[in-house]
């Protein structure tokens, strides 16, 4: 079985996200990048998925500027086997994304595609639902346990109140969740070798996909500062201020 894993290129998590002065978006000037943490568990489990016996062949494909490489070069020391760069300096709105992954599956024809449940940039948790069904495939989404045996794929999903366990037909599409797997480091032996695994670029226009933004951002602006919060001194003054100053919120 081949695996599929799109990798994203996002701003590292741990880095305080500015907003540009200007209000026209989020300031990606020397920020450290990092690949999307949740594709990163994605990435794990296909690799679990090839050490199991169950696949392969594992394909890391990235849509976005040439500085994706990095993130690509980072899915190959993980232990994809090869990468695919879908080159765009445009603005790769989700169903861009996923009409780009969708030609590179008419492509690569794997028989899942394992992606992160969402970006931590955008937060759209729209890539993985779109692909499955511009490729008419079974989903399972918030995936927290990925077993496959024959053709058949059972997925433990994370709802609302518990899990949900569905079973599905391949060829498929899964979002990774965040108690799916911990992904491995990349050790140096691994991130020295991922530099000789081939690394193929594509662009959009010899995929036949149209990229051209759907939505415009109006604006971008921080968060509301949080007030201090304070101490009381004892369990008087914190009766007296959930009486005189907590606010129902409805
Ligand atoms: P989103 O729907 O944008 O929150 O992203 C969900 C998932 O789609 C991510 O975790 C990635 O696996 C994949 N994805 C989103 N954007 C890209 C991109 N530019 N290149 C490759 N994969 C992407």
């Amino acid at each position: 079985m081949k695996i599929l894993v799109p990798v994203k290129r996002v701003i590292d998590y741990n880095v305080k996200v500015r907003v540009k002065p200007d209000g026209s978006g989020v300031d990606t000037a020397n920020v450290k990048m990092s690949m999307n943490p949740f594709d990163e568990i994605a990435v794990e489990e296909a690799v679990r998925l090839r050490e199991k016996g169950a696949a392969a062949e594992i394909v890391a494909v990235s849509c976005g500027a040439a500085a994706c490489q990095e993130t690509l070069r980072t899915a190959l020391a993980l232990g994809a086997d090869r990468a695919i760069l879908v080159e765009s300096d445009a603005d790769l709105q989700p169903l861009a994304v996923a009409k780009l992954l969708a030609a590179v599956v008419a492509r690569e024809q794997p028989q899942l595609v394992i992606l992160g449940k969402q970006a931590i940039d955008d937060d759209s948790n729209q890539v993985g639902q779109m692909l499955a069904a511009l490729l008419d495939w079974p989903q399972a989404t918030f995936a927290s346990k990925v077993e496959v045996s024959g053709g058949t794929l059972v997925v433990k999903r994370e709802v609302d109140g518990g899990l949900e366990t569905v079973e599905m037909a391949l060829p498929a599409v899964v979002t990774a969740d965040l108690r799916l797997n911990e992904p491995r480091y990349a050790t140096l032996p691994n991130i020295m070798k991922a530099k000789k695994k081939p690394l193929d670029t594509l662009k959009p226009d010899a995929l036949g996909v149209d990229v051209t933004p759907r939505t415009v951002t109006l604006s971008v602006a921080e968060p509301p500062k949080r007030k201090g919060g304070g101490l009381v001194a004892d369990v008087k003054e914190l009766v007296a201020k959930l009486r005189n100053e907590a606010k129902v919120l409805s």
